[in-house]
């Protein structure tokens, strides 16, 4: 007679749905339990994967038990003392089902054996989401320690990048990187809370919308969302603390918002540009005067508490309200629609090397910019155009 076990597992149905409601952990159990369930959970398992600072390890050489244990053992690799070049073909074969990666924030200097590992072996992978790790409710842990971080070689076939978690910091890419010519949709995430853009010191994201400026030249289509959560894939974020309600209602002053988004809508001077998409702008809440600071050295100096700050009324709405009289003055989302859309001045930029150097420079001129509600991204995901969830 056959054990009730194995008897279940003999199934297809039963399995097809087992195997659909499984979560990941029971998943990661499963693939252990025959080979025949391997077949059918590896898939599954592998095919949207997650890596960040706490599983890195893991993920790469299996567990640290595997780690100890000699060639012949389960582990996945050959020789555990040196995984970056030769996995097992288990290994081999589950990397080759990764199609959505995400990496979070990594502080392992062994990103750069890894990479090349994901490199030879995730072939398939064709959206990779930068996830920047939160310590807290507003700031992110630096996505690598390295300048460039060598993940970046995984992805250089892929069809879509995906930036989560940007805050004030910059992007985790160089100045005017170029991007891989078969990268065709970018979707850079940014925040709707005030608190998310404050930078160090107050000085504002700064460097977020520097980091922006010409990048994804050569892709079709760039989107933008106002998103109001973290990115809560990796674990430790349901362990923070969301931003107090209260700060929730503080707005955000509308220069520096669409100074930011100016800086997403540039493209190469003369050639075909990408098409921006603004998903959310109206979900933002906005304020039309600030105060200024003083700061002690220079803009991007600590501020000086030692002396009062003064308001600063809005130049982007002074000269709006004065160019368009008959126009609702009070319309700031308005007043960022039309200074983003509107035809941007033509800039140069140095190009940047990874090491830092200027490698000549760009021409930028402004794409073509379109608005869309935040209910219009979310229905385009509802129809499956996001590649996994909410989390595009
Ligand atoms: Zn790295």
């Amino acid at each position: 007679m056959t054990p009730p076990g194995e008897l279940f597992f003999s199934i297809d149905h039963l399995v097809d749905k087992l195997v659909a409601a499984a979560d990941r952990h029971t998943l990661a159990k499963l693939i252990r339990v025959s080979r025949s369930l391997y077949d059918r959970v590896s898939k599954p398992l592998y095919t949207i994967v997650t890596i960040w600072e706490d599983n890195v390890d893991q993920f790469m050489y299996q567990n640290n038990k595997a780690k100890a244990k000699t060639a012949n053992s389960d582990s996945d690799w050959t020789d555990d003392d040196q995984p970056t070049t030769s996995p097992r073909k288990t290994k081999r074969e589950l990397l080759s089902h990764m199609r959505v990666i995400s990496i979070g924030s990594h502080m392992s200097s062994a990103c750069e054996s890894y990479a090349e590992v994901l490199k030879t072996y995730a072939t398939n992978v064709q959206v990779f989401r930068f996830v920047q790790t939160p310590h807290s409710s507003a700031p992110c842990f630096q996505f690598c320690e390295r300048r460039l971080c060598p993940f970046h070689l995984c992805f250089r076939r892929t069809h879509k990048l995906v930036f989560r978690n940007c805050f004030c910091n910059k992007l985790p890419i160089p100045a005017a990187w170029d991007l891989d010519k078969a990268t065709k949709d970018v979707v850079v995430v940014l925040p709707v809370y005030l608190q998310r853009y404050s930078g160090r010191d107050g000085t504002g994201p700064h460097e977020l919308a520097h980091s922006l400026v010409g990048q994804f030249g050569t892709a079709r289509n760039i989107k933008v969302v106002f998103w109001p959560d973290w990115d809560n894939s990796i674990p430790a974020v349901n362990q923070l603390g969301d931003i107090n309600a209260i700060d929730k209602d503080e707005p955000m002053f509308l220069d520096v918002v669409a100074n930011v988004l100016k800086s997403a809508c540039y493209g190469p001077g003369a050639c075909a540009k990408p098409l921006v998409t603004i998903y959310g702008l109206e979900t933002v809440k906005l304020c039309d005067t600030t105060l200024a600071y003083q700061r002690s050295d220079g803009p991007n100096s600590p501020v000086d508490l030692k002396k009062p700050p003064t308001t600063l009324e809005s130049p982007i709405a002074a000269k709006f309200r004065k160019a368009y009289p008959n126009k609702d003055p009070d319309d700031l989302h308005s007043i960022v629609r039309q200074q983003v859309g509107g035809q941007l001045e033509v800039i140069t930029m140095f190009k940047q090397a990874p090491d830092g150097s200027a490698q000549g420079m760009r021409i930028l001129g402004s794409c073509q910019v379109q608005f869309k509600t935040i209910e219009e991204y979310l229905g385009s995901l509802s129809k499956g155009n996001g590649e996994i969830s909410e989390w595009d």
